[in-house]
């Protein structure tokens, strides 16, 4: 314990760091129990309510509260996750779980994803029970497993089994805070929106035979080689809603992006990294990520299983991304067979206590810059909060030494790593937001 929060907080997310709970999706991995015992380690003593949750042997998650005076008074969540996704070591160019800081830089494994805010808002909340704050609404601080595997043993089992612990008025989980620069200053984005997805297995079947004569075979590997071809081609139609438009505006992206016409010429005008999320924004999007078939080089293929990542825009249903896989696929849509596991996109209003508040602290922490409400196109664990009704916004606070693109490139990627100073701010952040939320 210092009295320089980002020195503690610098040491605690090397801790979490070299932790390691990486999760790759199998029920046993992620082992976060470490990471709630040290984050329970690290607050125990503050005089706070403290609970674990265990779902499965490993995978606890941990709860502390700072009950309110009023229980009418709005409540806030701060949401972290504890797990990290797996490294390829190959592509680093520092040990991923060493933590390392280099130059001001703590370098490893969930250093921008997210395990920066966990230890910026344990923090943060400690320094609150520390200093006697007595709110009038309940703030939490939830410390979860299980974010990168779809929140199975984390979120998504907590608000079904654990709601009336959990449930929270108001809610902040990761990500968007990085500070894209615009003329009138920096711009923030708050994840106010998710996609949705709409995983589908394609299953392409053909008529077994001898490699050695196939010409006019029905091959399941030519076939579904064509129907990867017409899923990558495939553009569903634009969607221009009301978040993309005040984005547009919001960083002061070219007008075109308004418009249906010419959109698609146009985007390609942007950086790379802007195209592609301007295209996600606006598009439900088809990516072909894995196939499996044949079982020999002499045996014609009668077999062909191709998965497909479909995300679909804020109000579309399952429904809809149906149709337009048929579309995609065309007149192949009748010889295949197709399963998918709706997860349905989620989104929260920006006209809300919690926005405003944002504004007013994020002005103060970060001169000249105004918050833009922002489509995630990937899905964290606000979802399960909002569909029980919370308002949940992704949001923490980075400094502008930590570029979008950056910030983009090193979520899931190599060299992940994240500067002091966004460590303060963050810290920051949540103090202050806590004050104008619940205090
Ligand atoms: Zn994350």
């Amino acid at each position: 314990m210092t009295d320089d929060p980002t020195r503690e907080a610098t040491a605690l997310l090397q801790d979490l760091i070299r932790n390691a709970c990486v999760n790759d999706g199998r029920p046993e991995s992620g082992e976060e129990r470490r990471s709630s015992d040290l984050l329970t380690g690290y607050l125990e003593g503050s005089g706070l309510d403290i609970e674990h949750y265990e779902p499965q042997p490993g995978r606890r998650s941990m709860l502390a509260k700072i009950e309110g005076s009023d229980p009418q008074a709005p409540s806030l969540l701060l949401m972290g996750h504890t797990d990290v996704v797996p490294v390829n070591e190959d592509g680093w160019s520092r040990d991923p779980f060493g933590a390392e800081i280099v130059d001001g830089m703590v370098w490893g494994r969930g250093a921008v994803d997210m395990l920066n805010l966990t230890a910026t808002m344990a923090v943060a909340f400690k320094r609150l029970a520390e200093s006697g704050f007595k709110p009038k609404g309940t703030l939490s601080y939830l410390a979860v497993a299980d974010e990168e595997a779809r929140g199975i043993w984390g979120a998504d089992w907590l608000v079904e089994h654990e709601l009336d612990d959990v449930k929270a008025d108001y809610v902040l989980t990761e990500s968007g805070g990085f500070q894209v620069p615009t003329a009138q200053g920096p711009r923030l984005p708050v994840m106010v929106e998710e996609k949705g997805t709409y995983w589908s297995k394609i299953i392409v079947r053909g008529t077994p035979g001898h490699a050695s004569s196939p010409y006019r075979t029905d091959n399941a590997l030519v076939t579904a080689a064509e129907v990867v071809r017409r899923l990558a081609e495939f553009q569903a139609p634009v969607e221009l809603s009301g978040t993309w438009q005040r984005l547009v505006q919001g960083l002061q992206l070219p007008d075109v992006l308004l418009e249906e016409e010419g959109f698609r010429d146009r985007i390609d005008e942007l950086p790379l990294g802007m195209a592609r999320i301007a295209y996600s924004c606006t598009h439900t999007t088809f990516a072909p990520t894995v196939i499996h078939g044949g079982t020999k080089t002499n045996v014609i293929p009668d077999r062909v299983d191709i998965e497909v990542d479909i995300r679909t825009l804020p109000g579309q249903s399952g429904e809809i991304a149906h149709k337009l896989l048929l579309e995609a696929l065309g007149d192949l849509a009748d010889s295949v067979e197709i399963e998918s596991g709706d997860d349905p996109s989620s989104q929260s209003p920006i006209d809300t206590p919690l926005w405003d508040a944002l504004g007013r602290v994020t002005e103060r922490l970060c001169a000249g810059s105004a918050l833009v409400p922002w489509l995630m196109t990937g899905a964290t664990d606000n979802r399960f909060f909002r569909r029980a009704g919370s308002v949940g916004y992704g949001f923490g606070l980075f400094s502008q030494r930590l570029t979008f693109g950056d910030y983009a490139t090193m979520f899931h990627g190599n060299d992940e790593r994240v500067d002091q100073e966004s460590l303060r701010l963050s810290t920051e952040l949540w103090l202050a937001i806590a004050e104008e939320m619940v205090g």
